[in-house]
């Protein structure tokens, strides 16, 4: 069998009509190979679908209509650009009982929590690119089959951040992409399916690590993510005009980015190609004969410049104990416990004898509770709208540039990396 390739198309490349026919002409030169095509949800129709989330579960019927009707008509209307405005056209009627079954869910009032309506509603996105992005290919003559990722992708019932059974998965995925019958698959990035049939997503920008753990699955030959830049760049050319592309990085290095924020790369992305040692190739669907960058292993270490990586809206949290007991092991694993009970994503920390301060992500729904329980046997006091600048393979010259003179209220510096908690620029 020839070797299986995962490419991975992510919202920006599938944004409109116009994108689809480009990502087109990319699969059409690989039309030959063995492929796996993982789809996101097109442009921002996952937060347009978090937005109807939100409205239901406040009851805002109202503003929750205005949005669904949003998303409806910008997904017809690509479509029916893809099939020549032929409105008989399967496509169409697909997307139509897809819109159903999602509008169906809203005939009453939310029953269960937050995070499982999440993925009921959320996982759309997906459902509707990939109907499309299909249907065209079939269109134009790339014929190529459509997995549901629920069928192939089996999760724990831990929504919005499914845990992926890699055994049971494994098996379902060498019965649904059955190279034996075609040579183009497509699924979703990002959705997986319970062992009852419920929809779970693997959090967000999730896709890439569908990409990987199909790849591994699959025993695939390489995975290659396409984006709208042109690999990955030393930093966010936003942020710092001297940013460069980095031709080859490891599979240490592009964990350690991707951790610490830097978005080209969903963290939990490398671990199931590490495993295996798949190559990863970032690259831009703009311009497809470029190199990109190559995410791969390096038996010695690549010499890299200064990678800088912001992580925006971050909260800095100190707890002190309320009877004045000293911060040590009993009292850090309590802590510990707390946050991972609320998963919360602990990005930095840092103790003293009667504090204990961490940086975390500011996600409202969850801190929120969380914080509440601390209180409980701590003091807490917190600041928020902060960032977290990490920089690698820093020189005292870069810190200068990014610090200067802004007021830092951590700051951790190992030889290789140092870590900056700020007010947000
Ligand atoms: N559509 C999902 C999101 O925007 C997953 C992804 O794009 O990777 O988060
Ligand atoms: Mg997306």
């Amino acid at each position: 069998m020839k070797p299986i390739r995962v490419f991975k198309f992510g919202g920006a490349s599938v944004k409109s009509a116009g994108a689809i026919r480009n990502l087109a002409n990319i699969v059409k030169r690989f039309s030959a190979e063995n492929l796996v095509i993982v789809v996101s949800a097109m442009a921002k129709t996952t937060n347009a679908l978090e937005e109807v989330l939100m409205h239901w579960m406040n009851a805002d019927l109202t503003a929750m209509n205005t949005k669904l009707k949003e998303i409806k008509q910008f997904h017809l209307n690509e479509a029916l650009d893809l099939v020549e405005g032929d409105s008989n056209h399967l496509l169409i009627a697909e997307l139509q009982t897809l819109f159903n079954q999602l509008e169906t869910q809203f005939g009453q009032a939310p029953t269960k929590g937050y995070d499982f309506h999440y993925d009921q509603v959320v996982s759309f996105g997906e459902l509707f690119s990939t109907r499309i992005v299909s249907h065209y290919l079939n269109f134009i003559g790339i014929a190529n089959t459509l997995v549901d990722a629920r069928r192939c992708l089996r999760s724990d019932t831990s929504y919005r951040e499914g845990v992926i059974d890699e055994s049971t998965s494994r098996l379902l995925c060498q019965r649904e992409f059955d190279f034996s019958s075609a040579n183009i698959f497509l699924t979703q990035g990002f959705i997986a399916g319970t062992e009852v049939g419920t929809t779970t997503t693997l959090g967000r920008e999730g896709s890439d690590y569908t990409a990987a753990i199909l790849a591994n699955l699959l025993d695939a030959q390489d995975v290659t993510i396409w984006k709208d830049v042109a690999g990955v760049l030393s930093a966010d050319p936003k942020i710092f005009s001297n940013a460069v592309k980095l031709n080859i990085v490891s599979y240490q290095e592009a964990i350690e980015l991707a951790y610490c924020g830097a978005q080209i790369i969903h963290p939990k992305t490398i671990k199931p190609i590490q495993n295996k040692k798949i190559p990863l190739y970032v690259k831009s669907f703009m311009e497809p004969d470029a190199q990109g960058t190559i995410i791969a292993h390096s038996d010695t270490p690549v010499k890299l410049p200064p990678v800088l990586v912001l992580k925006r809206n971050q909260v800095l949290i100190t707890l002190s104990p309320r009877d004045f007991s000293f911060v040590i092991e009993d009292c850090l694993s309590k802590i510990f416990a707390l946050l991972y009970k609320h998963r919360i994503k602990v990005n930095m920390v840092h103790n003293s004898a009667i504090n204990f301060t961490v940086c975390v992500d500011n996600d409202k729904l969850r801190l929120g509770d969380a914080l509440e329980e601390m209180k409980h046997e701590f003091a807490v006091r917190y600041n928020s709208n902060l960032e977290l600048l990490t920089i690698r393979h820093y020189t005292p010259e870069i810190i200068g540039d990014f610090i200067g003179n802004r007021v830092v209220y951590l700051q951790q510096r190992t030889r290789s990396t140092a870590r900056f908690v700020m007010d947000a620029s």
